[in-house]
């Protein structure tokens, strides 16, 4: 299914062109988004596959609009890219993950980790770097339970400046992540230069686990490359037992999909949490 319906507005994929008029009307939507408080953030689990603990939580953005009504980040995410609306978003974004996941280690749930999508223009951004130092500082959030993620092309599009970027991150005791693995060109010599804490195994493939082999033996290697290459691995879109019995088996580090939870509003994070925690103690 290339269409959806979502609240009162069509949601397409990225695969599919976006009549001119939407775009508009998204861009001059998305203007006053801030400002007028329609952005949110949801937060998808990110579990421990051997420890069964919960490891952080990864911050989704939600955008309700009055007249568009609910619209899709794979709808609106490139469109602000493309009018570098990107950049106040995502320090949005940015800063209030890193509030709440504060707030949740001062309500004594210490040591889960939040993990932010960033877009290849705030990477390319001059001053990003020193955004994201900011922000941390700001917000009092230790850098070692911040979690960027990146993909694919963002690195390769401008290799050396980018990989910079990341290392020096990476000295500040932030981790780093390679969202959607699998989905882009990089070849095996190029990952080997990265900064690189984690993969992300993109969901197209784990929505291949037991339906054909070869994705069986694709994501079973993506493990073990990223393990040989001293990275962990993370799984997303997981939504069935076996595709976590699967992935326990050849030893993926941390899962993330509607078969824990969908991503949830703030509000339900504490309260899933202790339930979580309750659970695994009995
Ligand atoms: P992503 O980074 O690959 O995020 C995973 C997407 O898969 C999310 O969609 C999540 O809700 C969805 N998902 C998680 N588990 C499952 C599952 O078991 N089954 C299925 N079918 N889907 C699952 P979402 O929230 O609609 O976000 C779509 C994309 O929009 C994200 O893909 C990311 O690329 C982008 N995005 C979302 N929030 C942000 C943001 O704050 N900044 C930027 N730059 N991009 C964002
Ligand atoms: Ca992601
Ligand atoms: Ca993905
Ligand atoms: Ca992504």
């Amino acid at each position: 299914a290339k269409e959806q319906r979502q609240g009162a507005f069509v949601v397409y994929d990225s695969s599919m062109q976006q009549p001119l008029d939407e775009r508009v009307m998204i861009e001059k939507y998305l203007r006053t988004a801030i400002a007028n408080n329609e952005l949110y953030l949801n937060y998808q689990p990110i579990i421990d596959l051997e420890s069964g603990n919960v490891w952080g939580f990864e911050a989704l953005i939600r955008w309700n609009n009055p007249v568009l009504g609910f619209v899709s980040p794979l709808s609106f995410i490139q469109i602000a890219e493309d009018c570098r609306l990107i950049l106040p978003i995502g320090e949005w974004v940015l800063i209030t993950a890193c509030h709440f996941m504060k707030y949740m280690h001062r309500q004594g749930f210490e040591n889960y980790h939040i993990s932010v999508n960033i877009s290849v223009v705030q990477l390319m951004h001059e001053g990003f770097t020193d955004m994201v130092l900011d922000v941390l500082e700001e917000t009092g959030l230790d850098p070692s339970f911040l979690e960027i993620e990146v993909t694919e092309s963002v690195v390769m599009d401008s290799f050396e400046a980018t990989v910079a970027k990341l290392e020096f991150l990476k000295t500040k005791g932030i981790q780093i992540a390679l969202d959607d693995f699998g989905t882009g060109y990089s070849s095996l010599s190029y990952l080997k230069q990265l900064p690189i804490h984690t993969l992300k195994i993109d969901k197209s493939f784990v929505d291949g686990i037991i339906d054909t082999l070869d994705h069986l033996s694709l994501v079973d290697s993506i493990v073990s490359i990223g393990h040989d290459l001293g990275m962990k691995v993370t799984a997303e879109g997981v939504e069935t037992g076996d595709q976590v019995a699967f992935l326990q088996n050849c030893k993926c580090d941390k899962i993330q999909g509607y078969y824990f939870n969908a991503p949830m509003a703030e509000e339900k994070v504490l309260t899933w949490l202790s339930e979580w925690n309750e659970h695994s103690r009995n």
